[in-house]
Formats: C-alpha cells, sequence, structure tokens
C-alpha cells in the first residue's frame, strides 16, 4: 500500500466517516479510511436504539460496516492512526499513517475466540464502558468489522524487562493467578530451567522493578511463586520432568560437546538441546550443579530441588559422559562440530571452541549464568548456521543490554528461602497483587489455543506513506468525562453511571442479561437521569448545548420502562429541547408512559442506605428551593465536546477550529463540509455534535463536497 495514491483519505471509521466513504466509493472514487480501533462502526455500533424512530442501531450499522469492509474502492485501515499531512505544491496531501501492532496476523485470524478464553489478564473493556472486563486478547464486539483479534500490550512489564536471563515474570504470575500451576512451570521451562533454584536463590532483580513494589515497597512475591511451582510440580510428579518441551534425545543437527558441569554449562546444554542439537556434557567425573552445590551445603537450597532441576534439564535428552577427555581437539577430531569450555580463561585461535565472558560465582547471581548462556547458545546457533558471529548480534537473545555483575546487592533484603512455603491460597492471593503492568504477559496461552497459528508477538508497527487529493475529517466527538463534576460522584459512587453505560445496559449485546446496577447487581427500581451533565455549565468551561443529550435521555427513559415495567424513571432538566422532526411527539410518548419529568438542577448526589442515592436538586418549576430525592440508579447524561486532536497531524494548512473546538466549516449554510483549508472537508458531528440522523446527511453532503472539488481539479 506504501505509496498508493487515493482521490481521498477518511479519518475516522464511525457511522459519518463510513457514510462519506461509501458515497464517494459508489461514485468511482479511491477511498482510504483509516479507524484508530480495532473494529470500525464508531459510537453508533455501541448504542441500543436510534431515537425518535428507536430502530435497533446496531441492525443499522452492521450492514454499513460490511458495506463498507468489502467496498472495492475503499481500503480500510483498522488500528491506525494518522500521524501527519502535508500539502504539497500541486494541492495534493502526504499522508503518513501508523498501523499498529495487534500481534494477530488478520490473515489467519478467524475471529473463533479461543484465544479470548485462555487469555490470563483481564482489562476494562472500553467498548462496554468499563461495566466488565476483557481479555488482553479480544474482539472489539460480536459485531465488529473486521472480526479479528487484537492483543493489547504495553511494552514488557518491569518484571519480564528486567530479568537478565528473559523470564516472562509477568507470564508465569498471571499463570498462577489463573490457578494454572502446572502451566507457569512449563512457561518458566520455555524462558529457561533451574526453576526451584532461582526461586531460593535469585537476587530477583524483576521484584526490584515491580511497579507494585515501588508504589507500596511490597513488591509481587516473584521468587516466593517461582518456588511454590517448583515445589508443587515436585509434589505431583514426582518422578516426571515432561514440561510439554521436547524430550526425546534430539538427533541433532550438529553434534555439541560441553565440558563443565557448572550451571552454565547446564544451562547452556538445555538451550542447545531444545534447539533441536544434540549434546553431550563432560564431566571430568565432577558432580553437577557447580556453586549450586556449595548452596546445597550451604543449606541454603533443598538437595530435592537441586536433584529435580538438573533432571528437568538432563531430561531433555543430554548425554553425560564422566570422562574428562584428553583436549578439546581430541572431542572435535571424534565428530563434534562445536566444543564449549566453562574456562573463561581459555584461549584459542580455534572458533570452533566457545568459552564464557563471565561466569558467576555467587549462588544468589545464577540468572546471570544462565543468561550468558542463552548469548552462548544463540553465538553457537549462528555459527552453526554459518552466520557472523557478534557479541552485538547474540546480545539479542534476552533483548535488552548484558546485566553487569555487582549491579544489585548480593542478597536481596528479605530472604525468600527462609519464608515458609506459599500455600496454594496464599499463592493465589500473592498473585493477584500483580498490576499487569504491560497488559499482556507473555504467557503465550493464546498462542497454544489459537488454531490457526495466528499470534505474532514478533509485529512491530508500520508506517505507510501514502498521497490522497482530499482530505475528510470524520473523527466525531468524545464525551464529558463526568468525574469533573466531583459532587455528582461519578467514579465515587457505583451506582452513579453515564448514559453510554445506560446504552450499554440496554443493547442487545449488552454485558449482562438485563438491566442490573453495578453495586450489587440489583435490578434498579427508582432511576433518575440528570440531564446538562458538563453541557450548560460554565463551571466545567462547557457552556453549549449538545443537541443531543435530551433525546437519548428521552430515549433510555422508554427503553428502561420497556426492560424494567415497574421501575420508575425521573429526568432531571434544564429545559427540554425537543427540535427536530418528531422529537416533540416522542417527548410526549415519554410523558404518557410516565416518565416524571422534574425541571431542576441537581447540585450534588451523596449516598443514602443500601447502595441507594440522594439527590440534592433546586426545584425550578413549583414553590422553588432545595429538594432531596431518593433513587437507587443514577444516569448522568454528558454532553459531546470536540475531539479535535487530528489538528496536531497537519503540519501546515491547519484546519480551522470554532469556538467549541469542534472544526470550523466556512458556512454551515452556504458552504457546509468546506474547511478553510482547500481540499480539507469535514463530515458529522466533528464539525459540532449532531444526532445521527444529521451525521449521516451531514457525510453524505461531505462526500458530494469532495466530488465535486475533485472534478474540479480533473478539469484544471
Ligand atoms: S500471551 Fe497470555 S496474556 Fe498475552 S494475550 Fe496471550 S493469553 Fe493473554
Ligand atoms: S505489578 Fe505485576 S506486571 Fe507489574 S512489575 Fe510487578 S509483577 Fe510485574
Amino acid at each position: 500500500m506504501d505509496n498508493l495514491h487515493f482521490d481521498c483519505v477518511v479519518i475516522g471509521g464511525g457511522i459519518s466517516g463510513m457514510e462519506s466513504a461509501l458515497t464517494l466509493g459508489d461514485m468511482g472514487f479511491k477511498v482510504l479510511l483509516v479507524e484508530r480501533e480495532a473494529s470500525i462502526g464508531g459510537k453508533m455500533i455501541l448504542l441500543s436504539k436510534v431515537f425518535p424512530t428507536l430502530d435497533c442501531s446496531s441492525c443499522i450499522s452492521t450492514p454499513k460496516m460490511a458495506a463498507t469492509y468489502n467496498h472495492p474502492n475503499i481500503t480500510t485501515l483498522t488500528y491506525s492512526e494518522v500521524k501527519s499531512i502535508e500539502r504539497l505544491e500541486d494541492g495534493t496531501f502526504d499522508v503518513k499513517i501508523t498501523q499498529k501492532p495487534t500481534f494477530v496476523d488478520p490473515s489467519k485470524c478467524t475471529g473463533c475466540s479461543q484465544c479470548e478464553k485462555v487469555c490470563t489478564v483481564a482489562r476494562i473493556d472500553q467498548f462496554n464502558e468499563g461495566l466488565i472486563a476483557r481479555r488482553a486478547i479480544y474482539i472489539p464486539f460480536p459485531q465488529a468489522v473486521p472480526k479479528k483479534a487484537v492483543i493489547e500490550k504495553k511494552g514488557l512489564s518491569p518484571c519480564s524487562n528486567s530479568c537478565p536471563a528473559g523470564i516472562r515474570a509477568h507470564g508465569l504470575v498471571a499463570l498462577i493467578r489463573n490457578g494454572r500451576f502446572e502451566r507457569a512451570y512449563e512457561r518458566h521451562m520455555e524462558d529457561a530451567p533451574f526453576v526451584g533454584s532461582l526461586g531460593y536463590l535469585c537476587y530477583a532483580p524483576c521484584e526490584k522493578h515491580c511497579t507494585k513494589g515501588k508504589r507500596s515497597n511490597k513488591p509481587v512475591s516473584i521468587r516466593e511463586l517461582e518456588r511454590f511451582i517448583a515445589e508443587k510440580r515436585i509434589g505431583a510428579k514426582p518422578n516426571n520432568n515432561d514440561d510439554g518441551l521436547p524430550c526425546e534425545p534430539p538427533q541433532g543437527k550438529h553434534k555439541i560437546g560441553i565440558v563443565g558441569s557448572g550451571v552454565e554449562s547446564l544451562a547452556l546444554a538445555y538451550f542447545l538441546c531444545i534447539q533441536g542439537h544434540s549434546v553431550t556434557i563432560f564431566t571430568g567425573g565432577k558432580e553437577l550443579g557447580g556453586i549450586l552445590l556449595k548452596a546445597k551445603q550451604g543449606g541454603h537450597l533443598p538437595s530435592y530441588i537441586l536433584k529435580n532441576d538438573i533432571q528437568g534439564i538432563l531430561s531433555k535428552g543430554i548425554n553425560v559422559e564422566d570422562i574428562k577427555p584428553a583436549s578439546f581437539k581430541e572431542i572435535l577430531a571424534n565428530g563434534y562440530d562445536v566444543v564449549f569450555t566453562e574456562d573463561k580463561s581459555y584461549t584459542s585461535e580455534d572458533e570452533r571452541i566457545f568459552r564464557p565472558e563471565t561466569v558467576v560465582e555467587d549462588p544468589c547471581r545464577i540468572v546471570l549464568g544462565i543468561q550468558e548462556a542463552k548469548r552462548i547458545a544463540r553465538q553457537i546457533h549462528l555459527f552453526l548456521e554459518g552466520k557472523t558471529v557478534t557479541l552485538k548480534e547474540s546480545d539479542k537473545t534476552t533483548g535488552r543490554k548484558l546485566f553487569k555483575h555487582g549491579h544489585y546487592e548480593t542478597l536481596p533484603k528479605e530472604d525468600a528461602s527462609l519464608r515458609p512455603l506459599l500455600s496454594e491460597e496464599q499463592a493465589l492471593e500473592k498473585a493477584m497483587e500483580c498490576l499487569d503492568c504491560g497488559s499482556c504477559s507473555e504467557c503465550l496461552e493464546c498462542k497454544k489455543a489459537c488454531p490457526a497459528g495466528a499470534i505474532d508477538f514478533s509485529m512491530e508497527p508500520t508506517q505507510l506513506n501514502v498521497k490522497a487529493s482530499a482530505i475528510i475529517t470524520a473523527t466525531g466527538f468524545k464525551l464529558f468525562d463526568p468525574s469533573k463534576k466531583k459532587l455528582l460522584g461519578y467514579e465515587r459512587m457505583p451506582n452513579v453511571i453515564t448514559a453510554m453505560q445506560m446504552d450499554r445496559l440496554l443493547s442487545p449485546t449488552r454485558p449482562y442479561n438485563a438491566v442490573l446496577r453495578p453495586s450489587d447487581g440489583k435490578i434498579p427500581g427508582n432511576i433518575a437521569l440528570i440531564l446538562c451533565t458538563g453541557s450548560r455549565d460554565k463551571t466545567v468551561g462547557n457552556p453549549w448545548c449538545s443537541r443531543i443529550c435530551c433525546m437519548y435521555s428521552i430515549k433510555q427513559a422508554q427503553l428502561i420502562m420497556g426492560a424494567l415495567p415497574i421501575a420508575n424513571v425521573t429526568i432531571y432538566y434544564i429545559d427540554i429541547r425537543a427540535f427536530g422532526k418528531g422529537y416533540d411527539e416522542f417527548y410526549e410518548q415519554a410523558k404518557g408512559m410516565g416518565v416524571v419529568f422534574v425541571k431542576g438542577k441537581v447540585a450534588r448526589i451523596e449516598e443514602a442506605p443500601g447502595d441507594d442515592l440522594y439527590l440534592y436538586y433546586e426545584d425550578m418549576e413549583r414553590k422553588g428551593g432545595l429538594k432531596r430525592a431518593k433513587h437507587d440508579l443514577v444516569v448522568l447524561s454528558v454532553g459531546a465536546l470536540a475531539d479535535s486532536k487530528i489538528t496536531k497531524a497537519f503540519k501546515d494548512n491547519i484546519p480551522q477550529l470554532n469556538e467549541l473546538s469542534f472544526f470550523k466549516e466556512i458556512s454551515e449554510i452556504s458552504e457546509p463540509c468546506l474547511s478553510n483549508v482547500d481540499g480539507v472537508f469535514v463530515a458529522g458531528s466533528a464539525s459540532g455534535p449532531k444526532d445521527i440522523p444529521d451525521c449521516v446527511v451531514h457525510a453524505g453532503a461531505c462526500a458530494a463536497q469532495v466530488a465535486s472539488y475533485l472534478k474540479s481539479r480533473d478539469k484544471a
């Protein structure tokens, strides 16, 4: 797609963006639609019904989404952001777009959701307005277009990132939290052996960097959890080292001889063996374990733990010879491709002989020995594949700079090995403390579960550069954040919700099967809707009317009465603005259904017994004065705010904004949809709050303006 030329780039895949793109596409123009979320559809697809007709919102949106995505003249880029727009001398635009990595190959993903079922991390579901959680890997919503999974991943969590040996500590914690203890052990073995020894001895840089530790001085006890999974496994499978990794003696692409018996030798043998090489350790008659034997003798490491760790390594199919070969040359002469010696001072011109840069001498630092073994395994692997070996290249094993010895204190302040073992319950409790810093934990459960093999953690952001003759900004609006009105208690009181949350509760794809209040899952019986929350309110800097809140609240009141026939519904309003076609009738219909309208401005909300709420409001209709009313659920009908941060992408010729920070049209009456910049147009509520029918009409008008502009350019 790079360097392609489009007639028009439409920014925003909501109802207006789709309408403009479809109209232009039908006229034969080539359109690129760029949407920042993982699905097109915008806010409309998440609504219950539309006013005043009460048509099903997703029944209208879904066919439009499918038509847009499958249109031969429309290319749709989801999970992508326009980063810069530059107007060129010939009047066209140079548009730079970043496609965020989804870590799921869209050409393979079938949308089967198997990955979601096994994912170990829960995140707030933004598509359900935070009413429920979704998984770190998720398909945005049931009617998503495209229906492809996406992984929410914010880099690597600090614990995983700080492990010198590249052990994904966050993944282990997440698996343990989900009660998958056996799998946590296997996941550790996929990254590194010596699970139990690390749990007893490691100086734990992961805990030092744990965000929870930084916030509360008590990090997640990763080392104790490592000990727990090692002990648990020994208890469950005393004589079985099957951790799901290859354990048949590999026939071996190459034969590798290792001279040594310490941590580096054992770990190197392990990594090379699971890469498919045939490995023999020559111990020279020494007991296997190196410095770990010292730890065992000193009483810091139980012998059964060390025995299990060594067995776990050898069970991969490693040969052990007690002899000491006369020389490395003799080993090579006996058909070995490469030899490794633990002796770091050994020097040789023969590039087939490898040695470590460092050898750990402190049992607390065996993780550094494992890191070194991983690095050498990569070096040997590259060498055997005929590739140039440089230290820099092999450092990529763990993806970060090598840690230097002496970087941390010898022992962590509190020695986990001195504490009693965790019970299953305690382990779950400790693992629950994790904050899921990087979102995805890299537990790799999704990779195992995906039948299509679509999970791909090597994905990186892609930069695209396209040319366009015209630009449409269809970026919509954002909703007022009601936590700014502190006295209304949003986020402090669970039963104060927003109108968008209520729409999710009423939608056919709702999170629960009924309208329930968040604090206790009770069906509410006395619901209040407060209009003009964050609109017509100078105290929060939004003095304008949002145009849609009166009507969507009246719609919700009617739907609530349908869903909860015995519930009382009260709307608190300043004045009702029912200005559109059929709106006044819709308002009268609500009154006729029994919705109570109270002309009164709500000043504050306080908690009442039983999770109920007291509303304090100024009665503007009757005798006046401050009144108090009790409700069991309060819905804040939040206003619409401008979302015009896309202007930052314009390098020059920046479209003007109006006094409300929405995109300014040259003239709403005579030149709708035209910005002050030649070739840049605005569609839908990006130019000001509009209801859905107005958005569709405006977006259609915008497409007509663009078509006329493109034709006039062709003639010129
Ligand atoms: S790696 Fe684990 S946490 Fe990450 S998305 Fe897959 S299953 Fe979820
Ligand atoms: S809070 Fe969890 S994810 Fe974050 S650093 Fe600590 S253990 Fe790792």
